[in-house]
Formats: C-alpha cells, sequence, structure tokens
C-alpha cells in the first residue's frame, strides 16, 4: 500500500503547488480562479508526463532480453518492476533446477548398457542414447525427430511397434546382422498422448553361452549314447545267443572298452567342471617340477611300450607354484596325445626351456601326422577333433586339449600351438616368471624370485 499512499501524497502535493502556483500568478494577473486552475492542470500534466516516462523505462526493459537488472524507478512502477523481475528471476532458477535435473537424468540413461529410445506421440525419435544408436545405427543428433520406422526397416520390429503388445520382448539382429538384440517396448504419457519407450539390451554373450551349453550337452549326449548303445548290442547278444568262450571272452572285452571309454569321458567332464569351478591356484604353493616330469615320462613310456623314442627332460631343478594334479594331467595329456598320435617309430620330445623374464616353457614335440592350419584355432573346444575314429579308437574323449588351456591359464601362462601337416606338432604350456623359482629358493612364495632366472640356459635333459 506505501504505492498508493505515496502516489496520493504526490497528487495532493502537485494539485496544491499547482494550485498556490497558480493562486499566486493569478494574483498578479487579477484572475486567481482560472490561473490555480490552470496550475493544478499543469501540476498533473507534469505528474502524468513523469509517470509515462517512469512506464517507458519499464517497458522497454520488457521489450529486451530481460538479462540485465529491471529499471529501478519509484512509485507504483518501481514496485512493479521489482515484482515482475523478482517472478521472472523465480522462474528462471525453476527452469534451470529442472534443466539440470533432465541432464542428470538422461546422464544416468546415457550411463545405461541398454539402449533407450524415446518417441512422441507420432514415433518419431525425441532422445536417444549412444548404445541404441549403436544397436540401431542411428545418429542421436541428426536423427532427432525422425520417425523410427523410417530408419529402423527391419519388418519384425515394425510390425512389432505397431502391433501394440509388448508384453513379450522381440529378438532381432542389428544392423550389422552381428549382435543378438532383445527390444522390448512401453506406451506412456499423460493425459491421453501416447508416447512410447524402447529398451534394447545386447544379448549376443547370453545367446552365445546359451547356444554353446546347448551343444556341450549335445554332445555329451552323442558321446555317452555311443558306448551306451554298443554295451546294450553286447547286452543283448550275450542274453540271447549262446556264445563259445572265446566269443564270450571277446565280447566282454570290447565291453570293457566301452566302460573305460565312458569312465574317461566322465573323469574329463569332472575334470573340466572342477577347473571352471575352483579359485586360481594359490601362488605361494611349490611343487618340484623335477618328480613330476619323471613321472610323466614313466606314463608315456608305459603307454608308447616301445613304439616311439622318447626323449624326456627330467632335471629342471626349478618349482612352480600351483596345483601339483593339474599341472600333471596338462602335460601327462599332451604326452598321451602325442604318443596317441603319432605313428609307430616317431620321435617324441619332453622338453623343459627358461626363457629369462618371460618364464618357461614345457613343451611336448612330435614329428607324427601334424595338423593343418585350419583346425590350430579350434583344436582347444571342447569335443573338437580333427580326426574322430581315430581319436576315439586310441581312447581320445575331445577334451584333453581344453583341459590343457584351462590348466595352463589358472596357472597365469598360455598353451601355444604350432604344427605343419606331415613333419609334427609342438604343443608348449608357457609359465610365467612369478610362478616359477629355484628348487632350492625359501619355501614362502618371493615374486622376486624369478630375476635370479634370467639369462639361465636350456636345461633340459
Ligand atoms: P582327444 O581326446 O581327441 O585327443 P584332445 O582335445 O586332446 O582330444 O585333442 C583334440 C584333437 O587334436 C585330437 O582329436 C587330435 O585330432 C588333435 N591332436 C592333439 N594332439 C595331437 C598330436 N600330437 N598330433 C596330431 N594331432 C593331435
Amino acid at each position: 500500500m506505501s504505492w498508493l499512499l505515496s502516489r496520493v501524497l504526490m497528487l495532493v502535493l502537485g494539485t496544491g503547488i499547482g494550485g498556490w502556483l497558480g493562486w499566486w500568478l493569478g494574483h498578479w494577473m487579477l484572475a486567481a480562479p482560472l490561473a490555480s486552475g490552470i496550475g493544478a492542470g499543469l501540476a498533473v500534466g507534469l505528474m502524468g508526463l513523469w509517470d509515462a516516462a517512469r512506464a517507458r523505462r519499464l517497458v522497454n526493459w520488457l521489450r529486451g532480453d530481460l538479462s540485465g537488472e529491471a529499471p529501478r524507478v519509484g512509485g507504483i512502477w518501481g514496485e512493479l518492476s521489482y515484482r515482475m523481475e523478482r517472478g521472472l528471476r523465480d522462474r528462471e532458477r525453476l527452469y534451470e533446477r529442472e534443466r539440470q535435473q533432465l541432464e542428470q537424468f538422461l546422464l544416468a540413461i546415457e550411463a545405461s548398457p541398454n539402449g533407450v529410445i524415446l518417441l512422441d506421440d507420432q514415433d518419431q525419435i525425441q532422445w536417444c542414447n549412444t548404445v541404441a544408436a549403436d544397436h540401431f545405427q542411428l545418429d542421436p543428433q541428426r536423427d532427432k525427430l525422425q520417425r523410427i520406422t523410417n530408419l529402423v526397416r527391419f519388418p519384425a520390429f515394425v510390425s512389432y511397434l505397431q502391433s501394440g503388445q509388448y508384453n513379450q520382448p522381440l529378438a532381432l539382429h542389428n544392423a550389422r546382422g552381428k549382435a543378438h538384440l532383445q527390444v522390448l517396448m512401453r506406451d506412456y504419457g499423460v493425459a491421453g498422448e501416447c508416447r512410447r519407450l524402447i529398451l534394447s539390451l545386447d544379448v549376443t554373450d547370453r545367446e552365445r553361452n546359451e547356444s554353446m551349453r546347448r551343444d556341450f550337452v549335445a554332445n555329451v549326449s552323442h558321446e555317452i549314447r555311443t558306448p551306451l548303445t554298443v554295451l546294450a548290442g553286447f547286452i543283448e547278444t550275450m542274453a540271447s545267443l549262446n556264445l563259445t568262450e572265446a566269443e564270450r571272452k571277446r565280447v566282454l572285452h570290447l565291453m570293457q572298452q566301452q566302460t573305460q571309454r565312458m569312465q574317461s569321458l566322465v573323469g574329463d567332464l569332472l575334470t573340466l567342471a572342477q577347473l571352471e569351478g575352483s579359485p586360481r591356484p594359490p601362488a605361494d604353493h611349490w611343487i618340484a617340477l623335477d618328480p613330476l616330469l619323471t613321472r610323466v615320462s614313466a606314463d608315456a613310456h608305459a603307454l608308447s611300450a616301445g613304439r616311439h623314442e622318447l626323449v624326456c627332460a627330467r632335471q629342471t631343478q626349478m618349482e612352480l607354484a600351483g596345483v601339483e594334479a593339474e599341472v600333471l594331467s596338462a602335460i601327462a595329456n599332451l604326452m598321451s596325445n602325442a604318443v596317441r598320435y603319432t605313428p609307430e617309430g616317431g620321435r617324441i620330445e619332453l622338453q623343459w626351456r627358461l626363457l629369462g623374464e618371460k618364464g618357461a616353457e614345457i613343451a611336448v614335440i612330435d614329428n607324427g601326422p601334424g595338423i593343418a592350419r585350419e583346425h590350430l584355432p579350434r583344436l582347444t573346444e571342447r569335443f573338437y577333433r580333427v580326426d574322430g575314429s581315430r581319436s576315439r579308437d586310441t581312447g581320445g574323449t575331445g577334451l584333453g586339449l581344453s583341459i590343457v588351456k584351462h590348466v595352463v591359464q589358472r596357472h597365469g601362462g598360455e598353451l601355444r600351438i604350432e604344427s605343419e601337416p606331415g613333419k609334427g606338432s609342438a604343443f608348449r604350456l608357457m609359465f610365467p616368471a612369478t610362478r616359477l623359482r629355484q628348487a632350492d629358493a625359501p619355501a614362502m612364495g618371493d615374486e622376486s624370485a624369478p630375476a635370479a632366472l634370467a639369462g639361465r640356459d636350456d636345461e633340459a635333459a
């Protein structure tokens, strides 16, 4: 009310002063009432002009970009400009706060591993994050306000979008045909408008694992079914036919072979499951390599039964940090493969080599049939065989190299395979220096011990 009071006061004061000025002039001019009237009118007019000037300053500010301060004028115009400016600044602050919240919200969605697209009620893209842009080959800026069906033209996607039935997700290949996508849609919006939210999830790994799991189950079933069928046949034969003693012995021997095959398979499957399910071997549990190599060598001699020339390293005087049973099974698997696949008269070597700071390798090298280059990358896959019948005939399960790879990786190393058809193969277990030490080193794990290994030469027997 202060502006009203000041205004009334000014009006009274202005009219009074104007009237008195008029009366004074009129007194001189002997027309006092007229002069008073003119004076008051003049005063009111002047006040009106002053008011108009202040109003104009306010209007000019309002017509501008409203960025600066509102004009500091008195009276009602001052009150008005103050209130307007305050309201405006409050709005701006609110708008800024909401803008920041929206930005945070979009940043959070941007960080999501899932693709997110927001569509308006015309199915035009309002916003999409970079993951969705990658999934659907979109450009988040350029494709804004484009109708999504003009850009993502997979018939399955278009009909899913138009169906309005989004209970089940849609399975889709992305534009490059590589990734498997799972797409989900939801309607949202207020006051009858129908906007859509599209969520996309890259399920390529999940699908691959699922397909590997299916292949694995199929392979295991196949591997077990074959000896089981053979066994069932023999049992039927024995039950229905009167066999001679010699025939009976032969059938029993064949049955025993099939049983052993199943036992090896189940044993290897259990080993694999154990390797995958257990933590990495401790880096401070040291195993002596020499007795281990001696054992592998003795087993290989027994398996070969004099059919091959075997040259085995046994003197390493080194220790390896890891699990003895695992390392033994890895080297034994490689030796067993070499003996089984190398024809009679062939040469098989078990080598040990120190590689300084790079660690050391245990290699099994043969001059057997070798393996064609295209098979090499797949050799460590479960049940992958170059020659299936040869593998089965010699008691192979198709899991040996898979186990070897797992073991060496768990010990921080890697399996390297070199082979050439007709020339032979080399399977190398590369162990890191941090897991090796000399046999006379202190009992506790010492990561610095390997430094002492640098520069030592080949110690193969
Ligand atoms: P398997 O039980 O069949 O031997 P592995 O996983 O040990 O299974 O080996 C996979 C395949 O690699 C074998 O089926 C065989 O074809 C090939 N292979 C492995 N070692 C040798 C080798 N020393 N010489 C030639 N081929 C080999």
